[in-house]
């Protein structure tokens, strides 16, 4: 089994109307390992700096089935670290800063055993970063990228190179507009795909997601969950519900492809369960109480809502 990630590990401070949480475990690859590990076995590839609280690492150990063999702890650094303030809908946020500490730095090196992973999900960090590590995974049998505000604005270049060479890309609707121009998620969605992948998933938060496939679309409500706290890694979680499904399946059935239209719309439903619950909680929270029985239960009962005919 071979899926893997790369993206932040961080120091979240998030304020919600529901209260707030300072100096959490975060980052882009932590929330898609957790929530990737209740699938398949998941490598992380990312950096921290040495002061990185030690119970954060036991949290993400805490995960059976996260190999942090790729995870580097280097002495003098600084975590990345992020503070975002929700708006009172909780539907919108503000990022207050982004120290990006480490993320300055060499990227981290990927273990020589990890060459061979299939499934390649490129989460948050520098576009730069996301390029220079897809190219260590030559026998990929998917990537997917995820990117989002700063580094539209910031690295707009190097993100158009990533898209050019990835298989899929993961969005909110407000980044898909600011990198397209285009306020209709689906005009947005159609003119990423000129820009190179197969494929868009555009998340739309309480409103749920959309996917954009060369061979056609697919739309999904979001569970509706009635307690919100904290909305943070809900993009993440989502990705990594969608990846680890994706990856578990093929896993199982050589011949699936993980760029099909069908599978990719599977695996929706599945990041979409998974994100459910780590917003009932902050930081990992929810994740580290979650097992596999609870989201098969409340993907059979969303199976059932979604349901047309
Ligand atoms: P999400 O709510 O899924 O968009 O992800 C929030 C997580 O992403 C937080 O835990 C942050 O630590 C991390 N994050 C915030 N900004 C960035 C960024 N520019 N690049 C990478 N990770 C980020």
């Amino acid at each position: 089994m071979s899926l893997i990630v790369t993206g932040t590990i961080g120091i979240d401070s998030v304020y919600t109307p529901h209260g707030q949480a300072e100096r959490v475990l975060g980052g882009s690859c932590t929330y898609f390992a957790a929530a990737a590990s209740f699938y398949t076995p998941v490598r992380i590839v990312a950096a921290a700096g040495d002061d990185l609280p030690a119970p954060f690492l036991e949290t993400i150990r805490h995960f059976k089935r996260i190999d942090t063999a790729g995870l580097e702890i280097r002495k003098g650094s600084k975590t990345f670290a992020w503070g975002g303030k929700y708006r009172d809908n909780m539907n919108g946020r503000d990022t207050l800063f982004t120290e990006l500490g480490v993320l300055l730095e060499t990227p981290p090196k990927v273990p020589a055993n990890y060459v061979d992973s299939k499934y390649v999900f490129l989460a948050n960090t520098h576009p730069a970063v996301q390029l220079g590590l897809l190219e260590n995974f030559p026998k990929r049998k998917i990537a997917i990228a995820d990117t989002m505000d700063l580094w539209i604005s910031t690295a707009r270049p190097e993100l158009e190179k990533l898209l050019r060479r990835v298989d899929g890309l993961v969005l909110n609707y407000d980044e898909a507009e600011l990198l397209t121009g285009k306020a209709n998620t689906v005009a947005a969605a159609r003119h990423i795909l000129e820009m190179g992948p197969t494929f868009v998933v555009v998340k739309k938060g309480e409103h749920g997601c959309l996917i954009v496939h060369r061979d056609g679309m697919g739309a999904l409500p979001a569970y509706p969950a009635e307690k919100v706290i904290d909305p943070t890694g809900a993009g993440d979680t989502f990705a990594g519900g969608m990846m680890g499904y994706l990856a578990q399946r093929c896993e199982q059935d050589a011949a699936a492809d993980p760029r099909s239209i069908d599978l990719v719309r599977y695996s929706l439903a599945h990041g979409t369960i998974v994100a459910s619950f780590n917003i009932e909680s902050f930081s990992l929270d929810r994740l580290t109480r979650l097992s596999r029985e609870q989201i098969d239960e409340r993907y059979n009962e969303f199976a059932r809502m979604v349901r047309v005919h």
